[in-house]
């Protein structure tokens, strides 16, 4: 296996510094550097391009980042343990990467950041959907980040991209592919991480697009999307009951059918719904 780059193998990185597995934070290491090295290269070019990395822990995915060129990486890492480790790759990669100890819902990342920006992540489970589903509801369009390549359990990627009349189908297709293009890219056996977790991984690559592919509110079609989901097996005037007492005249309005279920609903009628709840 050729090396990327000439710091010491991970294992032995972990050995070194001590950083046995802690479940509540998420830690699935990487190993495989040429793997970790393929992941960053989804991402598409680095060369011009900051990125944010959340949870680097040893830094196998930093060091595949840093290998392919990235301009600047900003790593997020909770786990102070992960501290020296990291430190050793911003010395081999001077003025390159910057370590934050710091958990990623509290930063702000877009201003230590210059654009183009991308995000690539192997996320912590816990966290992982909550940060994606702020990525993808910024007010305003395009976002700060140009692309998300980002690692979720099996089955939560194939949730981004399902299509609607599939049991995947919910907000977070909806909200990832309103305003942008998302694709699962690569999937993992357990066996690609240590510890192994109990289910299959994927990367998933979104990529911004200029403007929303339909016009709404980000907030309300947010608010809209979560409450039909919410209740995925009723009707949309039931399950839409609490928004306004007037959902299913508002319903029509949209061109939506009150008796569907949420999951027979494209991305435009939520949008259409969206904009015609927004209305007083
Ligand atoms: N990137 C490494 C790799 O691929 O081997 C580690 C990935 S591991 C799945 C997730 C990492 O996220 C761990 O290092 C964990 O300590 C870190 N983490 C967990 N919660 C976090 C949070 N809220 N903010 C920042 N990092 C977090």
């Amino acid at each position: 296996m050729s090396a990327i780059d000439d710091l010491p193998p991970l294992r032995q990185v972990i050995a070194t510094h001590g950083l046995s597995a802690r479940k509540a934070l998420g830690q699935n290491f990487l190993l495989d550097l040429n793997l970790t090295a393929k992941i960053a290269r989804i991402a598409g070019d680095l060369s011009g391009a900051d990125v944010l990395e959340v949870g680097p822990g040893p830094g196998g995915l930093t060091r595949g980042l840093l290998a392919e060129g990235a301009r600047r990486v900003l790593a997020v890492e909770k786990d102070a343990r992960c501290l020296p480790a990291l430190g050793e790759i911003a010395e081999a990669y001077p003025g390159r990467l910057e370590i934050l100890n710091a958990d990623a819902l509290d930063v702000d990342w877009a201003t230590q950041l210059a654009p183009p920006r991308k995000i690539v992540a192997n996320l912590p489970y816990n966290v992982g959907t909550e940060l994606l589903v702020r990525w993808l509801t910024p007010p305003a369009w395009p976002p700060q980040w140009d692309s998300l390549t980002l690692m979720f359990q099996r089955e939560v990627a194939e949730r981004i991209v399902a299509q609607p009349g599939s049991k995947a189908y919910g907000r977070l297709a909806v909200l990832a592919q309103w305003r942008a293009e998302a694709h699962i890219a690569m999937t993992l056996p357990p066996e690609a991480f240590t510890p192994p977790p109990k289910v299959r991984s994927a990367v998933v690559h979104v990529t911004a697009l200029p403007e929303p592919r339909f016009e709404a509110d980000a907030a309300v079609l947010s608010r809209v999307v979560k409450m039909a989901f919410g209740q995925r097996r009723k009707m949309l005037r039931a399950a839409l009951k609490a928004l306004t007492p007037d959902i299913e005249d508002r319903l029509i309005a949209a061109g939506l059918t009150p008796t569907d279920r949420a999951e027979q609903v494209p991305i435009e009628g939520f949008c259409a719904l969206a904009r015609v709840m927004a209305k007083p």
